[in-house]
């Protein structure tokens, strides 16, 4: 059944008609109108056959197997070939495995791309500054989000892998110690809440979500409830991680700022930004549905801009859906910063408009 909506998004109304909108996120719409259950709920009932205890490598090449079992049952399960009440629950199943191979790259931490490989199980902290367990700024029901998305239970974890001088959100991305400490289960009763309320889908962000990836796996096997999950990051994962992720999430809800010059190491203090986070956007757009945001920077409508936009198109086609966002503040340290020390001028935004019709795109927003 649709959540209630509050008056005061009629788009998030709307959007139900909006044919761009269902082509790009059809079984997203399917989960979050019941027809469908969330993936993560598919996930728990493929069976692997695996030691847990075995090493790295067998656990690995098991995953993969689970994978391939995995696209099978849901294209099953999405046929209505295949009921999951009707699926034995396995002894061990491909997210088991995936909490087991979580809790092992936390020992060496590789989650993202900045491979600290420090043990975080045993209190050591890398560049994120988060520790084994996730803290929790704030959860709430957001109503800001894009209009598919609301009403979005939000959970906002402490810490990010990336240090942007603009953050809008640097009290939580850059402290990660504030908040308070969450379980996995109480993350699931979390998710369990917002489904009572009639969120749309339950949405892991921060900061960035990627450090707490081994504790949210945990929450996803806790929840009894089917409510889709979205994967709201920078997309600054690891290989390892993007494979634990697959499978698991039915929204990946993006963040592609920086094209691929020196803007991402000086305005983010992240190496090798485009290779990585362009890699992950193929990756996320094979195994699920994707929400591209792009928040226009002003003074880099060429270097960035542009060259994602043309990226999108060539790599993920026309009718991915692109937010194009013209929401840029100046914030935190923005201000040492000479081009983003002040607001994003109406021309550049129309310019960017314009590069998106050039480039072909056909179903952005703004
Ligand atoms: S998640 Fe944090 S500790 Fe782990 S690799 Fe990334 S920055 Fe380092």
């Amino acid at each position: 059944m649709s959540p209630m909506l509050p008056v005061f998004r009629p788009d998030a109304a709307d959007v139900l008609k909006d044919d761009k909108a269902r082509k790009s996120l059809k079984r997203y719409f399917a989960a979050t109108e019941g027809d469908l259950p969330a993936r993560f709920q598919v996930c728990k009932l493929v069976d692997v056959k695996a030691d847990l205890s075995a090493d790295d490598e067998e656990l690995w090449a098991a995953h993969e197997s689970g994978l391939k079992k995995f696209r099978g049952m849901l294209s099953k399960v999405d046929e209505g070939e295949v009921k999951l009440e009707g699926v034995k629950k396995p002894k061990i199943s491909l997210l088991d495995l995936k909490i087991e191979l979580a809790k092992r790259v936390l020992r060496y931490c590789y989650f993202c791309e900045r491979r600290c490989m420090v043990d975080r199980s045993a209190g050591k902290i890398g560049v994120c500054g988060v520790g084994e367990k996730p803290r929790v700024a704030s959860e709430f029901m957001h109503y800001g989000e894009e209009p598919e998305l609301v009403p979005s239970y939000t959970i906002f974890f402490n810490g990010c892998t990336f240090k942007c001088v603009f953050c809008q959100n640097w009290d939580i991305s850059q402290h990660a110690k504030g908040g308070v400490e969450a379980s996995a289960e109480s993350l699931a009763g979390m998710m369990e809440n917002a489904h009572k309320q009639r969120a749309r889908n339950i949405n892991w962000v921060g900061g960035d979500p990627t450090p707490n990836l081994h504790a949210i796996l945990q929450a996803l096997k806790e929840c009894k409830v089917s409510i889709p999950s979205v994967w709201n990051s920078n997309m600054y994962l690891s290989t390892e991680a993007m494979k634990l992720l697959f499978g698991t999430q039915d929204v990946y809800l993006t963040d592609f700022k920086y094209g691929k010059g020196e803007c991402a190491a000086r305005l983010s203090k992240v190496p090798r930004y485009f290779e990585v986070v362009a890699r992950n956007h193929r990756l996320a757009s094979a195994d699920s549905e994707l929400i591209i945001r792009h928040l226009v920077m002003p003074g880099h409508i060429e270097c960035c801009s542009r060259a994602i936009l043309e990226w999108i198109s060539e790599n993920l086609g026309p009718m991915v859906r692109v937010n194009i966002m013209d929401q840029y503040r100046v914030c935190y340290e923005a201000t040492e910063f000479e081009e983003i020390s002040r607001r994003l001028s109406t021309g550049e935004f129309t310019n960017v408009l314009e590069i998106a019709d050039e480039v072909g795109l056909e179903n952005y927003i703004i």
